[in-house]
């Protein structure tokens, strides 16, 4: 439903991938064989050492990368977080075969998994079905006989994650951070993001040609004549350049205030006139309640326009393509299935095949029933004594960041003492939620691939209007355990390490602590100086949207954060620019994690009798071990167009810059690896906020 009920910010990166022909495991419905394995977490194969660290630290730590970890073909990139998802999801197919087997002896959880994967596995029933699964679908909208009754249509359409002109459902009142409020915000694009649309130039004409025609073959693959969906479609992308046009961009709706109105029910009535909200909600079944968060008051007064416009042949072709352009494809017929791919998957992404059948569908049953298969994943992959020690990393990082705070040359007394009381409330979650999802609610029956994903799709939707006008659950997990990322949220003031990212390559109890915290403790630091960055120090200790800064502490951090958006904006890929201020928040978080990473090291080694000159017997000090564990999280090789994409849209830095452009602010790395001033990786001036 509603992008936003993802927490706001933040998420750590994308992703990871080794492809050593290693272990073959061939499964009972034959997935592919095994072919992930553990990265060490110092592993100087993938070091290029004729490059100079001291000239370009990414390329002498990850040189070999792209030739040990070439791209797949059903991949648009390949990195450590890729490698590290491809192992779990092998783990989690093993899990859902056996789960899979139709026997009484399964409890109601592996029920619920494995009939879940069976269905989606059984590509021959879906196809046999054809449209004719859609078919319900497709009535509603043949139903349609005036734009009165859109409503009702888009309210199902938001209980099955249908993306048709807006986003409703519950968020956490980032101005009340105990209560669980609703909220409506801007929807119904087909394509990224609002600038792809309008930019200029030869790259992005050609991508609203492909989509243009890839909205067409849809509409015929769901029956429609040549020229009736050239005409539709050409519509469509007039429809949608509409709502582009009144869409809020990506780079403003970093600023939680961009994103609040709270308004009473009528207010938002009055902007939409020919909408009627009450039916949407009630037809949703969400609770009642009397005030609303519309994230993007324009757009609405714009959306009404763009239907009063638009007519209604045209917006029931428009359904008609969001629907199948938001259901999973694995339910589909392979026709289908095959289109999508074609635009989304290798157009826009550039990724040459799409992923065998298994891989889809262990992530489809990850998606829709995290917790209950997430919870099978913790019992196998992450012992008491990783979370013990993760959670100490936490606390080590969250002390480093305490004294960083207290240490500060530019912020006053008054905002220390505010910063540390709200790095004390910071919540840690590690590893796995407390108590897991019942989902005994939800029908799964094996067969019906359609059928479920709709009926566990409208399960969570259903979870998340209930919310509506209750307390804010504060122990509630947003991603699914085996996830290999990380994330801050703000509302809650919370970290949150799902066991799957709490892996090998990027931390592993049994090794040493400057790997350790070179890698993860990265992480870790990064996810808890969001509650600090340019977004999250708007936010208070308790979650709520607060200002707790003074006014010359605030603009002395917007000076130097400045230092950070001017640093990032020389960088480019490809013929693009990186956005300095989109990406800020996330540059930030880099740069501050890293120093605290290395000072929770320090600190720790200190406590140990760590002796900081003597080299491993990989050759490398401790100090240079934390950079090299460092720089490795970011090993990586990206099709162009996914470089592409991701330097338009995503608030990450590519992976190049997420290594250099943090290393050349931190003195200590020049000093470990001896580089001299005027070197490439020694600034003369450097950034820092934290
Ligand atoms: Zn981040």
């Amino acid at each position: 439903m509603l992008p936003m009920m993802k927490p706001l910010a933040v998420l750590l990166i994308l992703s990871c991938a080794v492809v050593v022909p290693a272990q073959t495991n061939s499964s009972p419905t034959g997935g592919a064989p095994l072919t992930y394995s553990p990265i060490p977490m110092l592993d100087k194969s993938l070091m290029d050492l004729k490059a100079d660290p001291c000239v370009d630290f990414y390329q002498f730590a990850c040189g070999n990368w792209s030739k040990l970890h070439p791209i797949q073909s059903d991949s648009p990139y390949s990195d450590q977080f890729y490698n590290l998802d491809q192992y779990n999801r092998q783990v989690l197919h093993t899990i859902l075969e056996k789960a899979a087997v139709n026997d009484s002896s399964r409890d109601a959880n592996a029920q619920k998994i494995g009939d879940y994967y069976a269905s989606c596995m059984d590509e021959s029933a879906v196809e046999k079905k054809g449209l004719g699964a859609l078919q319900p679908e497709l009535d509603r909208i043949d139903k349609l006989t005036a734009k009165d009754q859109l409503p009702e249509l888009v309210a199902h359409y938001q209980l099955i994650n249908v993306n048709a002109f807006l986003g409703y459902g519950s968020q956490q009142d980032f101005k009340d951070a105990t209560r669980e409020i609703a909220a409506v915000s801007q929807g119904g694009l087909g394509l990224p993001e609002k600038d792809y649309y309008f930019r200029s130039g030869a790259k992005d004409e050609e991508i609203r040609k492909q989509y243009v025609q890839h909205v067409t073959n849809v509409l015929k693959l769901l029956g429609s004549g040549e020229a009736q969906a050239a005409k539709d479609a050409a519509a469509i992308m007039k429809l949608e350049t509409a709502l582009a046009k009144v869409s809020l961009d990506i780079t403003s709706q970093r600023d939680p205030h961009n994103v609040y109105h709270m308004m009473p029910l009528k207010q938002l009535q009055a902007l939409t006139p020919s909408f009627a909200w009450d039916k949407l909600y009630s037809a949703t079944g969400s609770p009642t309640f009397t005030e609303i968060n519309v994230a993007e008051p324009e757009f609405f007064g714009g959306m009404n326009k763009v239907v009063a416009d638009t007519d209604l042949a045209t917006i029931k072709a428009y359904l008609r393509w969001q629907l199948v352009s938001s259901i999973t494809g694995t339910v589909l017929p392979k026709a289908l299935d095959e289109e999508k791919f074609d635009f989304y998957g290798r157009k826009l992404a550039g990724t040459p095949e799409r992923k065998v059948r298994w891989k889809r569908c262990v992530g489809r049953t990850d998606a829709v029933l995290p917790e209950a298969l997430g919870k099978v994943y913790v019992e196998e992959q992450f012992p008491a004594a990783a979370k013990a020690k993760a959670v100490q990393m936490i606390k080590d990082i969250e002390a480093a960041m305490d004294a960083d705070i207290g240490a500060l040359d530019w912020m006053s007394t008054e905002t220390k003492a505010r910063a540390k009381e709200k790095l004390h409330l910071v919540a840690n979650k590690v590893g796995y939620p407390d108590t897991w999802r019942d989902y005994s609610k939800l029908e799964v029956v094996r067969g019906d691939a359609f059928g479920n994903d709709l009926r566990a799709t409208e399960f969570e939707s259903r979870r998340q209007l209930a919310k509506i006008g209750n307390p804010v659950d504060r122990n509630e997990w947003f991603t699914s355990t085996p996830t290999v990322n990380a994330f801050y949220n703000p509302s809650m003031n919370d970290i949150n390490f799902p066991s799957g990212v709490l892996q090998h390559a990027f931390f592993d109890a049994t090794q040493g602590d400057a790997l350790n915290y070179g890698h993860i403790g990265l992480f870790m630091g990064h996810e808890i100086t969001h509650g600090f960055d340019d977004e999250g120090r708007q936010f208070d200790g308790h979650g709520n949207l607060n200002d707790w800064w003074t006014k010359a502490d605030s603009d002395s951090f917007t000076e130097k954060a400045q230092c950070i958006v001017d640093e990032y904006a020389q960088f480019s890929v490809g013929d693009t620019k990186l956005n300095g201020k989109l990406t800020l928040g996330e540059n930030t978080a880099d740069n501050g994690g890293a120093r605290l990473a290395l000072a929770a090291f320090l600190t720790r080694a200190a406590q140990d009798g760590t002796n900081l000159k003597r080299a491993s017997v990989d050759g490398y000090t401790p100090e240079q071990e934390f950079f090299l564990g460092f720089a490795q999280d970011w090993c990586s090789q990206w099709r162009p167009e996914l470089e592409r994409l991701v330097a338009t849209t995503d608030p990450h830095s590519p992976d190049r810059f997420r290594a250099n452009g943090v290393l050349v602010n931190m003195p200590e790395f020049g000093k470990a690896f001896g580089c001299k001033a005027g070197q490439p990786m020694v600034k003369a001036k450097v950034c820092r906020v934290w």
